[in-house]
């Protein structure tokens, strides 16, 4: 039986790529400082427990297993992000991480292993025009990220690569763009954009005014989670080091998101802009590279992926309402 290890799995994209894992057919070891939030976790095997302890790290690592995937990082949207107020947290903690897990999956002599780096190590330089942003994969250097977030996530990717080309392990990076879906987290601060403005719209009755950072008019891509672990096991399976964008084409502005749950809604919804931490200006994937090397890249709208965010965090907010 194939046998995976799953690193975040308490997280959002972890506990589903469990779920998915398990639906494949491996035996999952799932580890992560908390279990998941929002449904049992379908690993075999879930140890909570800290991975910026060496110790730890070989504990859970305790085998060759075929694929580990390293989801843990200290992370949020940019409410958490782009306040500089956790950047020594941020730093010290995913890197301890990657440092630690990478050299306790060499040592137990792992067949693949997956890093999950992120959109947000692309140079602000290139995503000033919100029309017209760049994220080819090489136009990450000269290296200019527009958090402390970006700039571990960069160091990081480089040590993956540092580890094949030096260990001859056969690591896959991939940069995630904007991942989201049910059973993300929602509220509390360190919720994305799709989620914070779902709750805010589920929130509204008809006709209310929800607040939105800045003026609505910077752009993003958001991928449903699905696609993002259909693109990630077909990265670390093709046996391809990336680093690879994983992430949809179909930017859109933050008014238009918000014009776009409110539709799904069915409610009349207005917007007041108002000052928070923002980001870049424009962001979207750029999916040349991945269609190239794996004929495979995302396709589903993000229509479709909103639906379904919406109706679970609509029921979540009629949760909280009843409770
Ligand atoms: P998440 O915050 O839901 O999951 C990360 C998990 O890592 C959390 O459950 C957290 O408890 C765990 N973790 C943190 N420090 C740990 C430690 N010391 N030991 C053990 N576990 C620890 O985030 P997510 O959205 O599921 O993201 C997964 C990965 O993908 C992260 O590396 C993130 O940086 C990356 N990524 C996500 C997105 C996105 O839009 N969600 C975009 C780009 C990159």
């Amino acid at each position: 039986m194939r046998q995976a290890l799953v690193c975040g799995a308490g997280g959002f994209i972890g506990a589903h790529l469990v779920r998915r894992l398990k639906a494949e057919g491996f035996w999952v070891r799932g580890v992560d400082l908390k279990r998941p939030e929002f449904a049992a976790s379908a690993a075999d095997d879930f140890v909570v427990g800290d991975l910026r302890e060496a110790e730890v790290c070989a504990a859970v690592c305790d085998r060759a297993f075929d694929e580990v995937y390293q989801l843990a990082a200290d992370m949020g949207g940019a409410g958490y992000i782009f306040t500089g107020e956790n950047d020594a947290a941020i730093m010290q903690n995913s890197a301890m991480v990657n440092l630690q897990m990478l050299e306790a999956a060499r040592r137990a002599g792992v067949a693949r292993m997956f890093y999950s780096s992120s959109a947000c190590i692309y140079p602000a330089y290139n995503q000033e025009d919100p029309d017209n942003p760049n994220c080819a994969e090489d136009s990450a250097y000269p290296a200019a990220p527009d958090s402390e977030y970006g700039w571990e996530k960069l160091f990081s990717e480089r040590l993956y690569l540092a580890y094949r080309r030096n260990h001859g392990m056969a690591t896959s990076v991939a940069r995630f763009h904007n991942i989201f879906g049910p059973e993300g987290t929602w509220t509390g601060g360190r919720e994305k954009a799709p989620a914070a403005i779902c709750r805010k719209v589920a929130e509204a009755r008809s006709g209310d005014t929800i607040e939105i950072w800045g003026d609505g008019r910077q752009t993003r891509s958001f991928l449903y989670v699905d696609e993002c672990l259909e693109g990630t096991t077909r990265l670390l399976r093709s046996g391809e080091t990336g680093p690879f964008n994983i992430g949809s084409e179909e930017m859109v502005s933050i008014n238009g998101l918000v014009a776009m749950v409110a539709e799904i809604a069915g409610k009349r919804i207005e917007v007041r802009h108002v000052p928070g931490p923002l980001g870049v200006r424009g962001r979207n994937s750029d999916n040349r590279l991945i269609r190239e090397r794996l004929r495979w890249a995302p396709s589903r709208t993000l229509r479709e992926g909103l639906e379904k965010t919406y109706a679970w965090i609509e029921g979540r907010v009629r949760g909280a309402v009843g409770a």
